[in-house]
């Protein structure tokens, strides 16, 4: 009677590693397979009779067989289990995921656990590699990421010109700032401001004003290098942070782009309206206390073109008195 009840329970016991959820593997010393559930041949196509006794390197040829036996040789050792976690290494075997997401990898992420497998004697002469299918829990955490960045991104963009916006262009600006105080090297400003904006607003509306500031952010992204930080400052006023650049090197570029604003022209309803820009420069050749001391002068240049007429480069000039 006791001896029909263990194999019921055997009997029980191998159905449940059967049709269980996750792969169980087992693995003699020589890394040959002997065990094989329903879940490894579902999801490799190939059943026990065809990898029983082959070694899992030969079955899984994407395996590191160097980093798998250093694990195994430890667990086998040391008679304790070893992990293996997706965040580390996204999956052991791969096996095709039917999870309907686009843009994100369609396999299966797994986690895997190696457990030792004592004999009768205590001996350990198997390990029981189980595999987990934990793709739910890597594509939510990995949308969830891309969500933020998104979010991110969005917090970060002037919506009407995809520049950056004002708050992050500013701490952008005292970044830089700050990188250049401790290890020196060029820093320039540029802030620019359409002149006369108030008469496009009045004159042809302000769709029109709004079109102007995006025509104008597009030659600003069409004039300046990857690496520069530009930003839309205030209404129809943008700052450009210019890396590694002296104002000489700025005012080359700002007179770029008050010709390439100058020459072109906005098209409403068929009608070209031309509009120009005022610029004001400052670098970093005498040394400030803080980035906005910085954007001061930079205005204070502005002003100057403004002042002096408009569709003008100024530069701002340190007076010592
Ligand atoms: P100046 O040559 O001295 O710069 O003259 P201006 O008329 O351009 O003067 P100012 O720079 O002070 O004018 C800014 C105007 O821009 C005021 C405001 O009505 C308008 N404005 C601010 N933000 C927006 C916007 O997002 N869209 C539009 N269409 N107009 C804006
Ligand atoms: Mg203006
Ligand atoms: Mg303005």
């Amino acid at each position: 009677m006791a001896a029909q009840i263990d194999i019921n329970e055997l009997h029980w016991l191998l159905d449940i590693v059967q049709n269980i959820d996750v792969g169980v593997v087992v693995l003699d010393l020589d890394y040959r397979i002997e065990v094989w559930n329903s879940f490894m041949e579902n999801h490799s196509g190939r059943i026990l009779s065809e990898v029983s006794q082959q070694s899992l390197f030969a079955v899984f040829a994407e395996i590191d067989e160097a980093w798998f036996r250093a694990k195994a040789e430890s667990v086998v050792l040391l008679g304790t289990r070893a992990f293996s976690i997706w965040e580390q290494r996204p999956y052991l075997v791969h096996f095709k995921s039917y999870q309907p997401i686009t843009g994100v990898e369609a396999f299966m992420y797994q986690n895997v656990t190696l457990l030792p497998l004592r004999d009768s004697t205590g001996a350990i002469a198997h390990i029981c590699v189980v595999i987990y299918d934990v793709t739910d829990v890597a594509i939510n955490k990995r949308q969830l990421e891309l969500s933020n960045d998104k979010l991110q991104e969005l917090s970060r963009t002037d919506r009407l010109t995809g520049l950056a916006n004002r708050g992050y262009w500013e701490e952008r600006l005292t970044e830089e700032f700050a990188r250049h105080q401790r290890y020196g090297g060029r820093l320039a400003l540029m802030m620019l401001d359409i002149d006369h904006f108030k008469r496009i607003n009045d004159t042809h509306g302000h769709a029109v004003g709004d079109q102007a500031i995006k025509a104008l952010a597009g030659v600003i992204k069409t004039h300046v290098r990857n690496a520069d930080i530009a930003g839309r400052y205030g209404g129809e006023e943008f700052g450009v942070v210019l890396l590694d650049t002296g104002v000489e090197g700025a005012r080359l570029l700002a007179e770029r782009l008050r010709e390439a604003v100058e020459a072109m022209r906005l098209d409403v309803l068929g009608t070209p309206i031309a509009f120009t820009i005022s610029i004001g420069l400052t670098d970093l050749s005498v040394p400030l206390g803080n980035h906005e001391q910085m954007i001061q002068q930079a205005d204070k240049a502005l002003y100057e073109s403004k002042h002096a007429g408009r569709n003008r480069v100024t530069s701002f000039v340190q007076r010592l008195d």
